[in-house]
């Protein structure tokens, strides 16, 4: 058996095995968009085994690349404290912006009224 018949027989029992989801983020797999990684990188030591191998979405692959979990988990972790202190700041600015408006809109009727 070819390598890629090999590899492709393998993506497609660990998606089964994965009841069609995603090793990470658990989406639903799309046949054509589904990768198999290596959970420990071959950089890092890891082999072709079976049990180093797990079928995930194109989004995981690539935002994975040649991390280990540990790495990846630290930059999931930053980007999501990123981007809720990002959201934080949204809100804060999005009621101070609405309140100067809203006072904008009754001090434009006062001049009118006097
Ligand atoms: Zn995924």
């Amino acid at each position: 058996m070819k390598d890629s018949q090999k590899t492709k027989l393998i993506r497609e029992n660990k998606a089964q095995q994965q009841e069609g989801l995603c090793g990470y983020c658990k989406s639903p797999l799309e046949p054509y968009l589904t990768h198999l990684d290596h959970i420990i990188p071959k950089s890092h030591g890891g082999d072709n085994s079976e049990d180093n191998l797990i079928s995930v979405c194109v989004m995981c692959n690539m935002k994975k690349g040649p991390s280990t979990i540990e790495e990846w988990i630290g930059r999931v972790h930053r980007d999501f404290m990123r981007a809720k202190r990002e959201m934080e700041y949204n809100e804060i600015v999005l009621d101070s912006l609405r309140e100067m408006l809203d006072k904008r809109k009754h001090c434009d009727i006062g001049d009118y009224d006097g």
